[in-house]
């Protein structure tokens, strides 16, 4: 049984179909990556996963229960944690209370966490009493980043965390990714940045107008004519 099965989603805001029949797996210690352009669906499927849109037709296993029709919260709770897009810290909160937000399912200490969160990111030791919207780019993606660790998941969802940063700073967040995966993460990436995502991914999906066009092995697919032209912007 993979951690993740997706099977034949179907996607709707009203009259538009954002997602048609996508299906997609991803196994227990992978980065798997989910590339694409504008508009192809990909934070709907991520938004789908974590019960913030209800899919119309299509299943969505996690650790072998079914995810349709879950509250968000009880997503939360059968461990996994989404990292949205634009980043999604609390900017009047100060850092340590967003890191405590994160682990508001959590009834134990959440301290040893946020030290490891403070560890991997001493900028936000530094600045934990900082409101959270007087951070910079790159250190609210960090935030946003350790602040879904915080509930312990099993599966981690970041959605597009290298938007917008300078290219330093997306270096920088790529190894963070590649770090939690050796740590034994699992996490599945949505990226409009298709050649660093599947450099760093073992699985890659590319989506185009809602749907899966093709998947496989990250590397090998980063190589394909295709992807190359599509979504990479090499002939
Ligand atoms: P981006 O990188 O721009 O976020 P994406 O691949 O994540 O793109 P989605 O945001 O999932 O794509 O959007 C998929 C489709 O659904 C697009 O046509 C988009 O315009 C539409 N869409 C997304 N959110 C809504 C919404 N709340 N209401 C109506 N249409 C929406």
């Amino acid at each position: 049984m993979s951690m993740l099965e997706v099977e034949g989603l179907d996607v709707h805001y009203g009259a538009i179909q954002a997602l048609r029949g996508v299906s997609l797996k991803v196994e227990e210690g992978q980065v798997v990556t989910l590339v694409g352009s504008n508009g192809a669906g990909k934070t709907t499927t991520l938004r789908a996963l974590s019960g913030l849109v209800r899919p119309s037709r299509g299943s969505i296993k996690f650790l072998g229960r079914q995810l349709v029709g879950q509250a968000p919260e009880s997503i939360v709770r059968l461990g996994m944690a989404h990292s949205p897009e634009g980043r999604g810290v609390f900017p009047q909160l100060s850092v340590r209370e967003n890191l405590e937000l994160g682990g508001y399912i959590r009834n134990d200490s959440l301290d040893d966490d946020v030290e490891k969160a403070f560890v991997r990111f001493p900028r936000l030791r530094e600045r934990s009493t900082q409101l959270a919207g007087t951070l910079s780019g790159g250190e609210q993606q960090m935030l946003a980043v350790v602040r879904a660790l915080m509930s312990r998941p099993r599966l981690l969802l970041l959605d597009e965390p290298s938007l917008g940063l300078a290219p330093q700073i997306v270096q920088q967040i790529f190894a963070i990714i590649g770090e939690l995966n050796r740590e034994g993460m699992t996490i599945l990436l949505v990226e409009q940045n298709a050649l660093m995502a599947l450099r760093c991914a073992h699985v890659g999906y590319v989506l185009e107008t809602g749907e899966v066009c093709t998947s496989g092995d990250a590397r090998a697919l980063a190589e394909t004519d295709a992807v190359k032209k599509a979504y990479l912007g090499i002939a």
